[in-house]
């Protein structure tokens, strides 16, 4: 049996590397490092996948959700919503902004910023909300579309983990993950479910004045070159990752079937355990797990720890919610004030899941973790 991983990069390359090869060599020939036209190529082939009018690509997914909460001309003292269940950079550059985080519990079932929580967390000073799709699924869109029209608030979604997922209105129209709120942003990081080799990232509007003013941020807050009219960063998806990207776009719906196959494999295969929670769907949008999360009831390290010695990895995500975070310790927030996300942080353990497991492979994982059971 191949040794299994988290994620295995390498099967996944093998299987195109003669097209990945020479879409790197095509770079290196025209040495158009940076802002070579296969970074408008991937940009536009993606504008495309997605059906969004702008995609701006840039360095990575952190950098992506910061030059979006600066492309709002957002204030210090401003207010943003996000869940306290979350990788950090959600929340991370809304302290380097100087913008106050109000973090928010999520759903038991789908991980996702709580509606109830996010509207109860809405006072004068909010001007934002950052629903993350956590793990692959969107949050409840339409919901929080709902309150931030209502409330007069910017939606930037965090869909770092979600590319390729469809939400579905309830009038019955589909968007991707990303193209719903005002702004959206994922990342390419290797790991992610279209990942690159090395950093990347980008972001998604179909509003064409702030994608503008997004374009004028990410490039040193210039329009003309060396005329800066506002202060901006350097923000840019070099060639060889686009060159990567626009190849493995190619394969996006694959991937995401691949991995939806394996999902289907656990779920079947996990039916019944009364011991370990599988993560539910919830209908409204597909789900491109880019994590499998259980909740287990029992011991989890335990659980870990035992699949480890059976070479079968598993992760926490996340092991500590935003507000316990010695970064993020503020007089507001206490332990007990976010009891399903603290609860959460004591249970999920993620299973390996990408695009290259094998039946062998889910076979062993899944017998093995019931026999531990
Ligand atoms: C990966 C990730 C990010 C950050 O992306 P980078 O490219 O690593 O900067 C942000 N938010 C979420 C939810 C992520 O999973």
């Amino acid at each position: 049996m191949k040794k299994i991983q988290m994620v295995d990069l390498k099967s996944q390359y093998e299987k195109i590397k003669p097209q990945i090869d020479a879409a790197i060599q095509q770079v290196i020939d025209t040495t158009a490092f940076v802002k070579g036209p296969i970074t408008t190529e991937f940009q536009q082939n993606l504008e495309k996948y997605l059906g969004v009018k702008h995609v701006i690509p840039v360095g990575n997914g952190t950098d992506a959700l910061q030059i979006s909460l600066m492309a709002l001309g957002l204030k210090p003292g401003d207010e943003v919503i996000v869940p306290t269940f979350t990788f950090i950079a959600s929340a991370e550059v809304i302290a380097l902004l100087g913008l106050t985080p109000v973090l928010v519990d999520v759903d038991e079932d789908t991980f996702n910023a709580s509606i109830d929580a996010i509207e109860k967390a809405i006072t004068p000073k909010t001007k934002a909300i950052i629903p993350v799709h956590l793990f692959g699924q969107c949050a409840d869109m339409e919901s929080i579309l709902n309150i931030a029209k209502k409330h007069n608030l910017a939606v930037v979604e965090d869909a770092c983990q979600a590319i390729g997922s469809v939400y579905t209105f309830s009038d019955g129209h589909k968007a991707q993950a990303g193209c719903m709120g005002n702004i959206g942003c994922t990342s390419f990081f290797p790991s992610k479910n279209l990942g690159c080799y090395g950093d990347g990232g980008a972001i998604f509007t179909n509003d064409d004045e702030l994608a503008e003013q997004i374009r004028i941020i990410a490039n040193h807050g210039m329009k003309v070159r060396y005329y800066h009219d506002l202060v901006g960063v350097n923000s840019r998806l070099d060639s060889i990752q686009a060159a990567v990207l626009n190849e493995k776009l190619k394969y996006l719906d694959e991937y995401i079937a691949a991995r939806q196959k394996a999902a289907a494999f656990y779920d079947k295969a996990f039916a019944g355990c009364d011991k370990i929670k599988t993560p539910a769907r919830y209908g409204k949008s597909t789900h491109v797990f880019h994590q499998y999360t259980l909740q287990v009831k029992g011991d989890r390290n335990a659980l870990q720890a035992a699949l480890k010695e059976k070479n079968i990895p598993a992760m926490i995500y996340y092991p500590v919610p935003l507000h316990l975070q010695k970064a993020y310790k503020d007089e507001r927030y206490k332990s007990g004030d976010f009891v399903v996300s603290e609860k959460l942080c004591s249970c999920v353990l993620s299973l390996p899941m990408h695009t290259e497991l094998d039946e062998e492979q889910l076979v062993y994982i899944t017998e093995t973790l019931k026999s531990l059971l």
